[in-house]
């Protein structure tokens, strides 16, 4: 394979762990959807199964995945279902998300019914991010019929929040507020409450009620860089995640070369222009054309011209002794250099989740053990 990825397992179950104090008593769900945020499903869950109060997941197809690779903690399948696959959530001991009170909820119930016990749901509330869950005024409804089904088990009940990195902005409260709202009749239930995702975990005590579902801190990352900015002193995360490729061609070119497709870089010296075998169908966002940069045998080395489908070319001038076969790391550290999905970020114009949600499943990832 023309680029690999290190895990750090230690690293993930060392920012879980940290997380976990820092926001207890409320419980830790880790979230595992998109491959484990590109650091891979299997092994980053391996590596909490035996700890978190549950990993969510987005799709049927990663809870049946996670039981095939021996995970025994509860799951939360947050996304939609289709109808047919229900049976496959159900097989999983996967609680689903609900949020339907016509033709779905009875189609879940009938699932319970055939496989003679009850399906786990928790119920999805809408308050502000206008995506999925029943409108606040329905909730009391909804649940209580949900409860009246004896083939469904209500395990609990959650929303998602829209702006939990803006802490000048008072919308999570209002948020908060209606997701309360909603379920001030069935105070008395033991269900579990949860809201908060990996931002509002860290900088909103109020939202962290019975659960919280960490994301993008359990990987070592911070939400944005205002969070970052806000709690770096004050909890450690360390970033999981290395990403390395190989020089695959090195050439010494004159001044006034054009670089790629377009042409929009020209060498306006002498140079050293080196080829990466992965481009944007392997994960480097195409953002990145001039702007980005490598390391190379400890130096930063500029990404020169379009970042093209399969291959990406930098400029290794500075680097006299690179040759063909070298490593190249384009996140974690390469002597006193490093570079992080934050800086990936910033270059593409995007959030970090992007940048490593879009890794490819394909490239060869390994894992160093807890
Ligand atoms: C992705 C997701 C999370 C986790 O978000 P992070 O910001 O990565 O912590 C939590 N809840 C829901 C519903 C999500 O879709």
């Amino acid at each position: 394979m023309l680029a690999s990825l290190e895990i750090d397992l230690g690293a993930i179950r060392a920012n879980a762990e940290a997380i976990a104090a820092f926001v207890a008593p409320a419980r830790f769900g880790a979230v595992v959807k998109a491959n484990a945020y590109g650091h891979g499903l299997a092994d980053v869950a391996r590596a909490l199964d035996d700890w978190v109060a549950t990993f969510c997941v987005y799709a049927v197809e990663e809870a049946a995945a996670l039981r095939d690779a021996g995970i025994n903690a509860p799951i939360l399948v947050m996304g939609p279902i289709e109808p047919t696959d229900l049976e496959t959530a159900h097989a999983s001991h996967a609680a689903i998300t609900l949020w339907d009170t016509g033709a779905y909820a009875r189609r879940v119930a009938s699932v319970g019914r055939r496989r003679q016990s009850p399906m786990r749901i928790h119920a999805k509330i809408e308050t502000g991010v206008t995506r999925l869950g029943l409108a606040p005024a329905n909730v009391a409804a909804a649940l209580e019929a949900y409860e009246r089904t004896p083939e469904l088990e209500v395990a609990g009940a959650f929303s998602h929040l829209a702006a939990a990195e803006e802490l000048d902005s008072d919308f999570t409260l209002v948020q908060l507020e209606r997701f309360q709202e909603s379920l001030a009749p069935f105070t008395a239930r033991p269900l579990v409450r949860h809201i908060a995702a990996s931002a509002a975990a860290l900088l909103w005590p109020q939202t962290r009620l019975d659960l919280v579902r960490v994301g993008i801190a359990l990987y070592g990352l911070w939400p944005s860089p205002e969070t970052h900015a806000r709690l770096g002193e004050k909890i450690a995360l360390a970033p999981a995640l290395r990403w390395t490729t190989r020089l695959v061609e090195v050439r010494d070119v004159p001044a006034e070369t054009s670089v790629g497709y377009g042409r929009t870089y020209r060498t306006t010296a002498q140079s050293r222009i080196g080829v990466l075998p992965i481009g944007y169908a392997e994960g480097i966002p195409r953002a990145v054309s001039n702007r980005g940069a490598v390391l190379v045998a400890g130096k930063r080395c500029p990404i020169v011209g379009r970042v093209c489908m399969n291959m990406t070319m930098i400029d290794v001038t500075s680097v006299p002794q690179a040759c063909a076969g070298d490593e190249v790391t384009l996140i974690g550290r390469d002597g006193v250099s490093t570079l992080t999905a934050e800086d990936w970020a910033e270059w593409a114009g995007t959030i970090v989740y992007e940048i490593v949600a879009r890794i490819p499943r394909e490239v060869p990832r390994v894992y160093r053990p807890t």
